[in-house]
């Protein structure tokens, strides 16, 4: 399949290699010329601009920071929508807002072009080894022809539902993930307190009730799991600002729909207050860190 990738970041780089090795034809396009130069050298086409990248796809997909590059890329007088030829599909992986995510559904149907919002979970190593979750939301049509592709970067492809229930399951699945950081840097801050090491609270809460995601798979301390970034000076990864960018969306969504989010509210504070350290670029599993008043090693 012919296919445009735009945004080659921590994600959308290794993402577009997968493609490639499963012998699709891509042509990719990025603001910043670093990846587009290795993607090139495996074989996609590079493009001079991101409509160029669409103009004969039979499918795109863009993962960018946030829903404010979403509508610079798909809106407007230089956006890509107007030249994405009929029939195509898109997949629309960002982490966003659900306002910009019904926006570009609607702009898109308009278009009379094929959409689902497509946001991941994973991090960089499950976009590497392709064992990425997408959440997808649209139409039943929709995510029938684009989860084949999605397969081929993932192993867990989930019909949410409607326009925009992928990005409210990757709000919330992200406001777990945030306080569950949280929750589990102070737990092994707190066991190094008590003489307990951090291999011994790692096997006991990798195979306990304490066992999450943030301990087996990203564990914030050095050593027990060693793809984890803590063990390279927490070098990103998702970095801290697009934790912070995550919670923020699920607070709005819990304001807009007047839920309440004690814990996420205060994940985000933290966050905030990590972020202002100027770490908003080391990955979130840093906060650990801070929290331990930055004399951890
Ligand atoms: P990143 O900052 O590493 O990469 C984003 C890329 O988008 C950059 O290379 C940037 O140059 C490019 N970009 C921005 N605007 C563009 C435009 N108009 N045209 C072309 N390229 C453009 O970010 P990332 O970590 O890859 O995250 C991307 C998205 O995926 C975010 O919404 C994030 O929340 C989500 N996400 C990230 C992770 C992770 O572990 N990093 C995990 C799950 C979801």
């Amino acid at each position: 399949m012919k296919i445009a990738f735009i945004g080659l970041g921590h994600m959308g780089l290794p993402m577009a290699k997968n493609l490639l090795g499963a012998g699709h034809i891509l042509k990719v396009f990025d603001l910043n010329p670093d990846p587009v130069d290795i993607l090139t050298k495996l074989g996609a086409t590079p493009s001079p601009s991101a409509i160029d990248a669409v103009k004969d796809a039979e499918m795109v997909i863009s993962i960018v920071p946030e829903g404010e590059h979403v509508r610079a890329l798909y809106g407007g007088h230089e956006g890509i929508l107007d030249h994405i030829p009929q029939k195509a599909m898109i997949a629309e992986c960002s982490t966003i807002d659900i306002t910009t995510t019904r926006w570009l559904h609607e702009q898109a149907e308009k278009s009379g072009l094929s959409i689902v919002d497509a946001p991941v979970s994973g991090g960089v190593t499950g976009a590497e080894n392709a064992s990425l979750t997408f959440m997808v939301g649209g139409k039943e049509d929709d995510f029938s022809k684009v989860a084949p592709i999605l397969n081929q970067m993932g192993k867990k492809i989930v019909h949410c539902g409607a326009a925009g229930t992928g990005q409210a399951a990757k709000i919330c699945n992200n406001m777990v993930l945030g306080v569950t950081m949280i929750a589990s840097s102070e737990a092994f801050l707190l066991a190094e307190k008590l003489g307990l090491s951090k291999e011994k609270f790692f096997e006991v809460a990798s195979g306990s009730s304490a066992q999450n995601w943030s301990i087996t798979s990203y564990c914030p301390v050095p050593g027990p799991v060693p793809t984890s970034p803590a063990n390279r000076d927490y070098e990103a990864g998702f970095t801290a600002a697009m934790m912070l960018k995550d919670l923020k969306l699920a607070v709005d969504a819990a304001q807009t729909t007047n839920s309440s989010c004690p814990m996420g509210v205060e994940a985000m504070s933290l966050y905030n207050l990590f972020c202002n350290t100027g770490e908003s670029g080391k990955d979130f599993s840093g906060i650990i860190r801070w929290i331990a008043g930055g004399g951890f090693k």
